[in-house]
């Protein structure tokens, strides 16, 4: 009997230990909720690559765009808590979203086991290369006079570009036409075609095309200027100190990963941002890596909590007056 039971002890032991140290055994699904191309897809490939080198297996991005990226989160969610399928979440998915989607299906602070921050990713205005203003203070004017004639390009209700958007044109008085795409990757596409006016979007989207100057930047939303894009002014600097927002992107897995698979991703996702290309990579397209107090799933759910607790009234008073 004692036998059986050490045995029956052993065995159990043997396959814990088993799947502890098998995990990954397959390709990771890291879904992205909009369209590849954009921010939030770019920063997602920066940091899948090395964390498939330290997991020993490959993080294979899904696209799954639609509803400001509530779609693709919405489903990831949904999927069983095994580590093979994660999320790159950002400050709409996981911030915004709540004030703008009544029925939404998750809870940014309780359906996830967060993973870790990937990047910070200040705001930056920008407009076609053919915008006729040359600073923010005329195209501020440029927005509130054209009234509804002026296309605004966003990524969906609830996105960053959606509530930066509207949280913009609130505090200038403006009442453009929204535009939507399935992420801001094709928005920038036709915002540098010139088939849009402007938009506010994460700063890893639009600093490249802003040094080929293929589009117009008016202003940085941040303190401080960013060192990739040292020739834009910060809000600020521009005659416009309320509009001060920044964004960001962050690893999510649904909630309830074993213990042995959620450390094994946060230790991934660790050494991923610390990975000298991956952070070379951020910074060059004026991302910020996270700091030491920033990292990890700690940090990151205190920041869903207290984005959550900041975007909801904000957001709610200037969609009220944004058109739909
Ligand atoms: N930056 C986009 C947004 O506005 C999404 C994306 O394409 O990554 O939320």
């Amino acid at each position: 009997m004692k036998k059986a039971f050490a045995f029956g002890f052993l065995a159990a032991m043997t396959a814990f230990a088993a799947r502890a140290d098998s995990y990954p055994q397959r390709p990771i699904t890291m879904v992205v909720p909009f369209a590849a191309g954009g921010p939030t897809d770019v920063i997602a490939r920066i940091v899948a690559e090395p964390m498939s080198k330290v997991l020993g297996q490959q993080v294979v991005i899904e696209n799954v765009a639609g509803a400001g990226g509530t779609t693709g989160i919405t489903r990831a969610s949904q999927s069983a808590p095994d580590g093979y399928t994660i999320m790159m979440g950002h400050m709409g998915t996981h911030g915004a979203a709540p004030a703008l989607f009544k029925g939404l299906k998750y809870d940014p602070a309780k359906s996830f086991d967060p993973i870790g921050l990937a990047a910070g990713t200040p705001i930056v205005i920008v407009a076609k290369k053919t915008m006729a203003a040359t600073d923010l203070k005329g195209l501020v004017e440029a927005l509130k006079s054209g009234g509804s004639s002026i296309n605004q390009a966003h990524a969906g209700v609830g996105s960053v570009s959606h509530s930066t958007g509207v949280l913009f044109d609130s505090i200038i008085g403006a009442k453009p036409t929204l535009v939507v795409y399935r992420g801001t990757g094709p928005a920038l596409n036709d915002l540098v075609a010139g088939q849009v006016d402007f938009m506010t979007d994460q700063i890893v989207n639009v600093a490249p095309q802003i040094a080929g100057n293929t589009i117009k930047a008016y202003a940085i939303a941040t303190p401080e200027r960013s060192p990739s894009l040292p020739n834009v002014p910060t809000t600020k600097e521009a005659g416009l100190p309320d509009y001060q927002v920044s964004a960001w992107n962050a690893v999510f897995a649904p909630k309830g990963l074993p213990e042995d698979v959620r450390k094994k991703l946060v230790d991934a996702l660790d050494a991923a941002v610390k990975d000298p290309n991956a952070t070379k990579r951020i910074l060059e397209l004026g991302g910020t890596v996270p700091k030491t107090e920033e990292a990890g799933p700690v940090a990151l759910q205190k920041l869903v909590e207290s984005e959550v607790a900041r975007w909801t009234p904000v957001l709610r008073s200037a969609v009220e007056g944004s058109n739909p």
